[in-house]
């Protein structure tokens, strides 16, 4: 039996806006097995975002968890309190944000934002705390930790800044991390250097991750399971191997077309037709329904339950 750091289930979060309730994420399944990736793939306001700040509770006003459970370690996030929630955020599970510099404290030197965590969340002393900033500096790749200690955000690199974040992230040995767009602000190289060390750090530490990002590029290389959101749902979820060599979702196929579909004799990217949709303005029945080459009455009028075909594969379609 496979043994999960996380299980989500019918997960729901709304905003609640005047007499407008803006539903953004919907029924939202997944599961993260121990020690492995799960990426979480889709467009800017598909719900990536808003199902970390989801597992987090951090989600900003006039935002709630409306629906759901969220178990972690064998407690369901959603009924703990305040303080008890506090203490997983800090020890159990990490998070690295996509933008380091505004993570970050600009006026408080890197070493001493590092210490901060480990004297809030592991009690410790100031000076164990220091000691133990040099040696997780040293672990993301610093090779003169008692300089870069004193350093400014603003005196270090975008990729720098990220490490730094990763060793804020990972300074109370969390099980679980949490990656939103961790590279995007950064070039091709330093990507790699960043995806490298995370793998590293998660198989030393035997830690497992939410990995979020619109670039299923990374994911090819980087996740162990994929879930495709849209419109605050997962419309597929399967291993990566098996997904990238045949992906089933319509949706799926058109996102793998307009990278990967591209042959030489072919002079433009392929894309999806429409846009996607506003969460204010959903269509009624499956939400990709206006988009979707395969479309039929049925799509228009009831949305399709999320199925599990086996074998890890799951999909939000009435073609399966
Ligand atoms: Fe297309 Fe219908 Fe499948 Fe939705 S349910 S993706 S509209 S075929």
């Amino acid at each position: 039996m496979k043994d999960y750091i996380i299980e989500i289930s019918n997960l729901y979060t709304s905003f609640f806006i005047d007499s407008q309730v803006i539903t953004v994420i919907s029924g939202l399944d997944l599961v993260i097995e121990k020690g492995k990736v799960f990426g979480l793939i889709g467009e800017s306001g598909s719900g990536k975002t808003m199902t970390a700040l989801s597992i987090m509770r951090l989600i900003p006003p006039p935002g709630k968890i409306s629906g759901g459970k969220i178990f972690f370690e064998g407690k369901n996030l959603l009924s703990l309190t305040d303080k008890e929630m506090e203490d997983i955020r800090g020890n159990r599970i990490g998070m690295i944000f996509q933008e380091p510099m505004t993570a970050l404290n600009p006026v408080i030197q890197i070493g001493e934002q590092i210490s901060e965590t480990l004297m809030v969340h592991k009690g410790l002393s100031r000076a164990k705390a220091k000691e133990q900033s040099m040696e997780l500096l040293r672990k993301v790749g610093f090779d003169n930790p008692d300089k870069r200690y004193y350093q400014y955000p603003h005196q270090l690199s975008g990729g720098q800044r990220q490490r730094v974040l990763i060793a804020i992230a990972i300074s109370c040995n969390p099980s679980l991390l949490i990656a939103d767009e961790p590279t995007t602000a950064l070039d091709v190289a330093t990507e790699a250097h960043i995806l490298l060390l995370l793998k590293e750090i998660m198989a030393h530490h035997n830690m497992s991750m939410l990995f979020i990002t619109h670039n299923l590029n990374i994911m090819k290389r980087f996740g162990d399971t994929i879930g495709i959101m849209y419109a605050g749902r997962i419309l597929e979820e399967a291993p990566v191997d098996d997904f990238f060599h045949e992906p089933l979702h319509p949706y799926s196929r058109g996102l793998i077309d307009s990278i990967f579909a591209l042959r030489p004799d072919e002079k433009r990217l392929k894309v999806i037709p429409g846009f996607v949709p506003r969460l204010s303005e959903l269509p009624e029945g499956c939400k990709f329904h206006p988009r979707c080459v395969y479309v039929m009455d049925r799509c228009k009028k009831e949305e399709p339950e999320f199925k599990n075909l086996g074998n890890g594969r799951w999909i939000r379609c009435y073609l399966f």
